[in-house]
C-alpha cells in the first residue's frame, strides 16, 4: 500500500528545507535527527555569523527551523536514528530508534540530508600539531570563539598579535586521498579574517593559501574587503610544519610567489579543515544501497541533470551528502528533493507528477 509519506533523515539546513517543502506541496512528514536539537553543523558545531551578510547562524537557521517545524503534516523525532529500511520505494517501512524505542514508520519516499563532517585534523597531517598544540586550531573553533566574541590565543586567553589561517587542510591532498576542493574554505577563512580583525583591531592576520577560490558573489562580498577594508594579508605559499618556538608557533614553509623559504611565528593558527561526508551519511548510504563516489559522498543518477535523485527509486539526497557545498546550494537542492519527493508520491498514487 503506498503512503503519503516522506521520512526525511537529517535535520540540518538540507533536512529542515526539504521537510518543509514536501509538506507545504501536501505531504506528511517524519523528520529524524539523531541530536536533541535541529539546526545541523551550523548550531552544533556553533558557527557564529553566516555568509551572505555576516547574518546570524541562529537567526538564519531558526528561521529553517521554524518553517520545517510549523506545519501540523510534520512531525519531529529528535534523539533518534534509522536503524532499519525494508520495502521499496512507495512502501517503505522504516524503523526508526529512540532512547530505546524502535517503531516502523510507512513512508513512500526518503530523503536523506544527513551532512557532512569536517575533516579531523590530526589524521595524517601532523605537521601542522593540532592535537599537540593549544594554539593550532580549526574553523569550527575558531567560530566558536567568535560567537563567544573572544577570540584568543586559547594557551593564554590573551588576544593574539598575530594570526594566521592555512587553507587546504584534507582538501586537494592526493597523499590523504582527498582531491576534491571542499568549496566554502576559502570564503569562510576570509570571513573569519574580518572577523578576527573587529574583534582584535590590532591583531595582524595572514592567510596562506595554494591559489583562493571564492564561491560566486563571495569575491566581492569577503575576498575583497577582507584586503582592502580589514587588511588582512593573503600570502601564496605552501606551510610545511608548524613548531612551538619561545612560548610562540612557527610556521616553516614555502612564499611561492617570492620563490623563497618562509619562517613566520604567530600566536594562533587556523587550520581551514575541509568537508567529508559524516558517518551518519556513510551509514546510511549502505543501510539504503546508496551509490557513492570513492569518498563516501552519495552519488545521484546524473551529475548535472538531477542531482537529487538516487540509484534507488524513491530516495532522494539534498545538502553535503552530495559532495562539499554551501547554505545556498543545500538550501536548493533540498527544494528539489522535497519537491522531486512528492512528485515519486503522487505519481505511485496515479496522480501526474
Ligand atoms: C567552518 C564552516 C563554516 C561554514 N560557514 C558557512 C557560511 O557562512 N555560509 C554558508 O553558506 N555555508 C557555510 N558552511 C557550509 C554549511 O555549513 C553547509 O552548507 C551546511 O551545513 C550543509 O547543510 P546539511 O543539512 O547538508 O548538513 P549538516 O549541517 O551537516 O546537517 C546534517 C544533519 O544530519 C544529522 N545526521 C547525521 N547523521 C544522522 C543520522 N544517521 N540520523 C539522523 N540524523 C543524522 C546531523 O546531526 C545534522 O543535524 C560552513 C562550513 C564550515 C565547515
Ligand atoms: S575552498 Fe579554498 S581552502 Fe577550501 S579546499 Fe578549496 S581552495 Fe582549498
Amino acid at each position: 500500500m503506498s503512503s503519503n509519506r516522506v521520512v526525511v533523515i537529517g535535520g540540518g539546513p538540507a533536512g529542515l528545507e526539504a521537510t518543509a517543502l514536501a509538506a507545504r506541496l501536501g505531504s506528511e512528514v517524519t523528520l529524524v535527527e539523531k541530536r536533541p536539537e535541529l539546526g545541523g553543523t551550523p548550531i552544533a558545531e556553533n558557527y557564529a555569523a553566516l555568509t551572505h551578510g555576516f547574518q546570524s547562524a541562529e537567526d538564519l537557521v531558526g528561521r529553517l527551523i521554524a518553517d520545517a517545524t510549523g506545519s501540523p503534516a510534520v512531525e519531529v523525532r529528535t534523539g533518534a536514528e534509522v536503524t532499519a529500511v525494508s520495502g521499496a520505494g512507495g512502501d517503505f517501512a522504516v524503523s526508526v530508534s529512540s532512547g530505546g524505542d524502535e517503531d516502523q514508520v510507512a513512508a513512500g519516499a526518503i530523503v536523506l540530508a544527513t551532512g557532512f563532517q569536517h575533516f579531523d585534523p590530526g589524521r595524517e597531517t601532523q605537521q601542522y600539531g593540532y592535537y599537540e598544540f593549544p594554539d593550532v586550531i580549526a574553523l569550527q573553533d575558531a567560530e566558536a570563539m567568535l560567537k563567544a566574541e573572544s577570540f584568543v590565543t586559547p594557551s593564554t586567553g590573551r588576544p593574539p598579535e598575530r594570526v594566521a589561517f592555512i587553507q587546504c587542510v584534507g582538501s586537494r591532498d592526493r597523499q590523504i586521498g582527498n582531491e576534491y576542493c571542499s568549496k566554502v574554505c576559502c570564503g569562510i577563512s576570509s570571513k573569519q579574517a574580518i572577523e578576527v580583525r573587529q574583534q582584535v583591531p590590532d591583531a595582524r592576520v595572514f592567510i596562506f593559501y595554494i591559489d583562493m577560490r571564492m564561491y560566486g558573489y563571495w569575491e566581492n562580498e569577503i575576498y575583497w574587503p577582507a584586503q582592502e577594508q580589514h587588511r588582512v594579508n593573503y600570502v601564496k605559499g605552501i606551510v610545511t610544519e608548524i613548531l612551538a618556538k619561545n612560548g610562540r608557533l612557527l610556521i616553516r614553509g614555502e612564499d611561492t610567489t617570492m620563490g623563497r623559504p618562509m619562517e613566520v611565528p604567530m600566536d594562533v593558527v587556523v587550520l581551514a579543515v575541509g568537508m567529508e561526508p559524516s558517518q551518519g551519511t556513510r551509514t546510511m548510504a549502505d543501510l539504503l544501497g546508496l551509490a557513492t563516489n570513492k569518498y563516501g559522498f552519495v552519488e545521484t543518477v546524473h551529475d548535472t541533470l538531477d542531482t537529487v535523485t538516487t540509484n534507488v527509486p524513491g530516495v532522494f539526497v539534498c545538502g553535503s551528502v552530495t559532495g562539499p557545498c554551501d547554505l545556498d546550494d543545500a538550501i536548493s537542492s533540498a527544494g528539489a528533493a522535497g519537491a522531486k519527493a512528492v512528485a515519486f508520491l503522487r505519481a505511485g498514487a496515479g496522480v501526474p507528477a
